[in-house]
């Protein structure tokens, strides 16, 4: 059971098998780069064909790199200042990158909703890969957030689930972190923790993002996209910290995805000197 003190971990939203092909294709309309790099995958291995499932599996769900404009709503009706401030962290991203989340009531593209139970936590799907959920459900959950929430918990909570919304995956799936991580340690935490099964853990925590899908920065355990895993689940027994809020590199990471427009700004002329 979770006690009152324990964090609440993430947990990824992945879309059903059924609509990965669409929605990689629907990624890689929006952002070509989203598609694997094919010329390395053949160089790594000659011959090889890969199936629109695998090729899906391994398509990034950035949005375009003209910047992220996103309409979001409440699906449970929270007060106005819940509201203004959870839009208040989402947009924490914009400092260096063109991200922009605004209040959307028809048809919002973002989805929030604030459920507990069996589909209750913290989760978020990525990117681009809202576009193919249901309507009228959730595309990202803040279980029991109100006003009363400690603003500690919007840092490291709505802005992380953001981060997921803009397309970024999690720091603690890169391998480097992984490899870290204890397997029998990790999957009897997280059931004891989260009531994880093991199949769950070793698909949120155990099993690395694909190298081809990764878009060159280095894993970084201060990341806001990396969850605390305690010290008692790793090898050495050293906890990785994780992001309790936007780090540098995450803001520089972002600014690269969606880079701010260089606002023309009509200038004078300066009159040289002699
Ligand atoms: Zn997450």
């Amino acid at each position: 059971m979770k006690k009152k003190n324990d964090l609440i971990c993430c947990r990824l939203k992945r879309l059903p098998n059924s609509v990965l092909v669409e929605a990689a294709q629907t990624a890689t309309r929006i952002n070509p780069v989203n598609h694997p790099r094919m010329d390395g995958l053949a160089g790594l291995m000659p011959g090889f064909r890969p199936s629109p499932q695998r090729i899906a599996v391994m398509t990034t769900s950035y949005w375009g790199a003209v910047g992220v404009k996103l309409t979001v709503g409440f699906l449970d009706n929270p007060p106005a200042d819940l509201r203004k401030h959870i839009l208040l962290h989402m947009n924490a991203w914009d400092k260096q990158a063109n991200v922009q989340f605004v209040p959307g009531d028809t048809d919002p593209q973002v989805r929030i909703s604030r459920v507990g139970g069996t589909d209750g936590g913290y989760w978020s799907y990525v990117g681009t890969e809202i576009l193919h959920t249901p309507k009228a459900e959730a595309t990202m959950n803040l279980e029991e957030f109100t006003m009363e929430t400690p603003e500690s918990e919007f840092h490291r909570v709505v802005r992380h689930e953001t981060g997921h919304t803009l397309g970024f995956p999690h720091e603690h799936m890169r391998r480097a972190l992984v490899e870290k991580i204890d397997r029998q340690k990790a999957i009897v935490y997280f059931k004891r923790q989260d009531n994880w099964d093991e199949q769950e853990t070793i698909n949120q925590v155990l099993t690395p993002i694909e190298e081809a899908a990764i878009r060159g920065t280095i894993a970084d355990p201060n990341s806001i996209m990396c969850y605390q895993i305690p010290g008692e689940i790793t090898t050495d027994g050293e906890p990785i910290v994780g992001g309790l809020d936007i780090d540098k590199s995450d803001y520089t990471f972002a600014g690269q995805i969606y880079p701010k427009q260089a606002t023309p700004v009509a200038k004078k002329p300066v009159a040289k000197k002699k």
